[in-house]
């Protein structure tokens, strides 16, 4: 009895804390968006309680089924469990970048061990895999429709891919490879930051600060005052390396940062060359044990790309016609630099930011203040908004009776051509302390059906534009036009999304298709025909000048077969890492080398290493997928083709688009997703030829 009472008291505590607690309540305003205006700090932990105690039970209970494990009460039941869990999530954590405070940081700590013990408790669950096991094994029998096979294939080849799969002693040496190589990942990390960290360049001669503009020294004399040193000091944050490397004439000191910079970790205390081999020696391991060749087989896997065949071969399609074109522009700027006073035979390393920003200045000098004026923001979210509506005949619509959850937020309803309610749109554009600085687009819900009803998402778009005062409005660069474009090329893929399964819908595709949606709407940032559209002078109201869009166009393309090997590189050195199948007997330095000789455009420096300081590859998450943003470029360039072929507002192209990508999310492979839209694989001649780096054939 005393155990009932007891039960019965913790009920009523939780149906008290339910009442009063809006995260854990149906919403009650329109579309059942979130009720900002109520949400407090001290309802943030007891839902997250409450939610994870709901989750971890719907898991139990899929694992206490006495029927034979099924789709429906295995698969989808997992796919719908946690969805309290989502929902408080999908407001926490984003509002922990957007409109933060230290109590937020605070509770996120609070949560942080919480939310692993909740994914260990499902990804570890042994008894929960042997079902979904089951019912993989029948896969071919269960007549599933593709989303439904994908999602049931998905959902155990990510267990697999964790190791679930393993014999009992198996499973234990994987975990502690795991551990191993996370471990050594924040090392690697540490001994990055310490590095960077441990080195400064002082100056009190003014004389050696030739060709630095005054921003420059000011804030290197602000640098030495912090350290308590006399004149000016410089260390290797890219804001003080960057335009130290750009604006001085003082060779000596640009080869000591260089070098400097380019050598960090290598030897001494905080030396990454032995990590690095030991990464990648855990790395091989885990693939081995996984059962894959590589660790870059096992990581392209569940991308577009698939292997890393296909990886290598992007990478050489782009390499073969960049790397004469990048040393053509290195010759370039080196018979610019003799001209004007350069007086070596060969451009060194550490030369070449300072001419190539010479030459820039003297053939594409492009000032922003030449440009704000004709983008004011309210104008250039119309102009965006409007082109959704050219495209997809989408119409914004906003809602003051729909709280944000910031008074500058504002919340659009979004209708389809026929008024259909496809969802709601936050947007938050101007800097503030409680909010990170950058741009991104996130959800506070994605799309799903669950059973017949339809869960509509909640989109929310954030950026840090300059905000408007009494004089005056919010004017946009031209590089934040091309950044609002982008974030809410996200945002469609988020709105339009037509799903059953919330893993598989919007933006959960792989990572190198994740950016196609984005990458390709900035196009229209350098389309005339846009541009044309909205582009007037805020006082004026005089057009935006022809010839002002061009030099944008050409100074986006300066040095870009440079730039391209320079990505490409990287994404060589990082394939060439996870392609081992045993540790090589040169050292890091000399593998490396070894490896990027065939693709070098400037002498090579014998101290210098990229691999103890990449940090994407050892200790990011982009092992083995660095070249994903070559890949999406690739993507968006060879999609936007088709836009340009048939006219950049044409409705049949945008009506393809949105059925075969925007409104598919991961349903089926991005691969066959792509080629239904654009009727053959990615082609690197369309980035090539948008690079101008070859020329399309007559
Ligand atoms: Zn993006």
């Amino acid at each position: 009895m005393k155990h009932i009472a007891l039960l019965a008291g913790t009920m009523l505590a939780v149906l008290s804390c339910t009442m009063e607690n809006p995260l854990l309540t149906e919403s009650k305003l329109p579309f059942g968006a979130p009720p900002f205006d109520k949400i407090r700090h001290e309802h943030y932990l007891p839902a997250f309680e409450q939610a994870i105690a709901e989750a971890k039970a719907e898991v139990d209970a899929i694992v206490a089924n006495p029927d034979a494990p099924t789709f429906d009460n295995t698969i989808l039941a997992l796919e719908q469990s946690g969805q309290t869990l989502d929902r408080v999530s999908g407001i926490f954590y984003n509002l922990l970048e957007a409109d933060t405070d230290e109590q937020m940081q605070q509770i996120a700590e609070e949560l942080s061990p919480k939310m692993t013990e909740y994914e260990m408790y499902v990804s570890l669950n042994e008894p929960l895999f042997q079902r979904i096991k089951t019912v993989w094994e029948q896969r071919d029998q269960l007549g599933l429709e593709k989303d439904q096979y994908k999602l049931l294939d998905d959902s155990y080849k990510g267990f697999v891919r964790s190791g679930a799969n393993l014999s009992p002693s198996d499973k234990e040496v994987y975990g502690k490879l795991v551990e191993e190589l996370s471990l050594l990942s924040l090392q690697f990390g540490k001994n990055v930051l310490a590095a960077t960290n441990a080195f400064t360049l002082n100056v009190t001669d003014p004389a050696q600060l030739t060709g630095l503009p005054e921003f420059v020294r000011e804030a290197a004399a602000e640098t030495a005052k912090e350290k308590g040193q006399e004149g000016w000091t410089f260390d290797l944050s890219y804001p003080s390396y960057g335009p130290f490397m750009k604006y001085s004439t003082n060779r000596d000191l640009k080869r000591q940062l260089y070098l400097a910079y380019n050598t960090k970790a290598v030897g001494g205390e905080n030396d990454n060359l032995e990590t690095v081999r030991k990464i990648a020696d855990l790395r091989i391991r885990i693939a081995r044990i996984l059962g894959y060749e590589t660790y870059a087989d096992y990581a392209t896997e569940d991308r577009m790309a698939k292997t890393p065949a296909a990886v290598n071969e992007l990478i050489a399609k782009l390499l073969d016609p960049s790397l004469p074109a990048a040393k053509k522009e290195v010759a370039q700027i080196l018979s610019y630099a003799r001209a004007n006073g350069f007086e070596e035979e060969v451009l060194q390393p550490w030369d070449f930011s300072y001419w190539s920003e010479q030459y820039k200045d003297a053939h594409y000098a492009l000032n922003d203040t030449l440009l704000k004026p004709y983008f004011q923001l309210e104008s250039c979210i119309d102009a965006v908004f409007g082109l959704a509506g050219r495209l997809y005949g989408l119409q914004f619509e906003e809602r003051s009776d729909i709280p944000g959850y910031h008074k500058d937020v504002k919340v659009y309803d979004v209708k389809d051509e026929d008024g259909k309610h496809l969802a709601l749109f936050y947007v938050d554009f101007f800097p503030r302390e409680s909010k990170r600085g950058g741009a991104w687009m996130t959800e506070f819900r994605g799309q799903r059906r669950i059973g017949e009803v339809e869960q509509r998402p909640f989109i929310s778009l954030v950026t840090n534009f300059t905000k408007p005062t009494a004089q005056n409005p919010s004017l946009l660069t031209h590089d934040e036009l091309t950044t609002l474009l982008h974030e809410f090329g996200h945002s469609l893929h988020g709105m339009m999304a037509e799903g059953r399964y919330g893993s598989q819908t919007g933006t959960n595709v792989a990572r190198d298709f994740v950016e196609l949606p984005s990458q390709i709407m900035e196009n229209w940032a350098f389309e005339p025909e846009f541009l044309d559209g909205f582009a007037r002078h805020y006082r004026t109201g005089e057009p935006l000048p022809a010839e002002l869009i061009e030099k944008v166009e050409a100074a986006k393309n300066y040095l870009a077969a440079y730039s391209q090997v320079r990505q490409l590189q990287f994404g060589i050195l990082d394939m060439a890492w996870h392609s081992l199948t045993a540790l090589p007997e040169a050292d890091t330095r000399r593998f490396e080398k070894a490896v990027l000789a065939p693709t070098a455009v400037m002498p090579d420096v014998p101290e210098c290493c990229i691999s103890t300081a990449f940090s994407h590859i050892f200790s990011g998450g982009y092992s083995a997928g660095y070249y994903s943003y070559k890949w999406a470029e690739v993507l968006e360039a060879d999609a936007f083709s088709l836009f340009k072929e048939k006219g950049i507002f044409n409705r049949e192209v945008a009506q393809s688009f949105r059925d075969n990508i925007l409104s598919k999310g991961s349903t089926e492979d991005e691969a066959v997703l792509y080629r239904r839209f654009r009727g053959h694989d990615p082609q690197p001649e369309a980035l090539l030829l948008k690079l101008g780096i070859i020329q399309a054939k007559p």
